[in-house]
């Protein structure tokens, strides 16, 4: 069965990333805990100690549709996640794409990309990725007849507000209407043309992300991303893809800080990743009440979550490295309830 297989049938397919070992993690001999000893199993093997002091590993395993290994690039789990749901919105449906994970186990390099390095080896994410499929797909005979427009969405929700990436980091309404249409008021759509002017916009975007903070990543691992490719027909909705590089879901420590502001942030994004959660239980069961309204996250991509005609993948990223160990089980738990039963 491949995940597009699956999808078909679940609507929603399930996927686990390890990265390698960094440069501080091997400089500090860091054990790496994770195997992938088949393409839909993960293993982390969790240090302990009896009582008599005797060091043990147990060992947990974990079942998903797919589970990409620290060689797999970004092509490769592009092409087994995201990949087949381009589709799904030239054939008018909706479609998103979640990146979960603790900071600094790799949701933005492989959604966005990594920009750090020179042009030339800018490595491009599933954001970039998709578009260029888009693109592609455009020149099909069979859509090409359509006359299709695309363009691009960026915003962030930070501390249950939302902020425009692509306009200056503008603070944006929600407003729902009497039919539970959810709109984000004066959000810019960007027409975009070819997948160059889709980095342009990703770049734009991250910029606007980190300006103005002290630490840049503390900032961004405290923010949900949202990368939308919106088609239109004649100015219509024709078919959506959210591609969410979701808040780092470590909170252990935010919930004992002294800092209010940290505090309160940690209990927002508990409540979206928690929402998120029964949101994506709800997917394939269509259960009348889903608490859509729990949180900003959840509520603005309501309608990419209802209707026969929505599809999901989720990318769990994790850290390899041993003291990620209780994070990376907490990861591999919440995905865990995402996966169909
Ligand atoms: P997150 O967004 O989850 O906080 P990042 O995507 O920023 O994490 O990744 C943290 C660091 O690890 C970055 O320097 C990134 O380039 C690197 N990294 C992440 N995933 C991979 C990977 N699969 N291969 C190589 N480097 C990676
Ligand atoms: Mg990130």
């Amino acid at each position: 069965l491949t995940t597009a297989d699956v999808i078909e049938e679940h609507r929603i397919c399930v996927c686990v990333r390890t990265r390698p070992l960094n440069k501080k993690e091997v400089a500090t001999k860091e054990l790496d805990v994770i195997t992938i000893p088949s393409k839909d199993v993960v293993m982390v093997h969790e240090p302990k100690q009896k009582v008599d002091l005797t060091r043990y590993l147990e060992n947990q395993t974990f079942r998903f549709d797919y589970a990409f290994d620290s060689a797999s690039t970004n092509e490769m789990v592009y092409r087994f996640t995201a990949r087949p749901l381009v589709e799904t919105i030239f054939e008018r449906g909706m479609a998103t794409c979640f990146a979960y994970g603790q900071t600094g186990s790799g949701k933005t390099h492989t959604m966005g990309g990594d920009f750090s390095g020179k042009n030339q080896d800018c490595t491009k994410g599933i954001y970039a990725l998709a578009a260029g499929d888009v693109f592609l797909m455009l020149r099909k005979p069979n859509y090409k007849k359509l006359d299709l427009q695309v363009f691009s969405t960026f915003f962030e929700i930070y501390s249950g507000k939302v902020f425009d990436l692509l306009n200056r980091k503008a603070k944006l309404r929600v407003l729902e209407d009497g039919k539970q249409q959810v709109q984000v008021v004066g959000l810019q759509e960007k027409e975009v043309k070819c997948t160059e002017d889709v980095l342009k916009l990703i770049e734009l975007g991250n910029g606007c992300r980190t300006s103005g903070q002290t630490s840049a990543n503390a900032h961004s691992s405290r923010s949900h991303a949202v990368f939308q490719i919106i088609l239109r027909r004649r100015g219509k909705l024709h078919g959506k893809f959210s591609l969410i590089d979701l808040a780092g879901n470590e909170r252990g420590a935010d919930t004992s800080s002294a800092d209010r502001q940290t505090r309160l942030e940690g209990a927002e994004i508990n409540k979206s990743l928690l929402a998120l959660k029964e949101c994506i239980r709800a997917l394939g069961r269509n259960k009348p009440h889903t608490p859509f309204r729990a949180s900003k996250l959840t509520q603005v991509l309501r309608d990419s979550f209802i209707g026969e005609n929505s599809r999901t993948c989720m990318i769990a990223t994790v850290s390899p490295g041993m003291a990620s160990c209780e994070n990376t089980l907490n990861t591999l738990r919440y995905q865990t309830v995402a996966m169909h039963t």
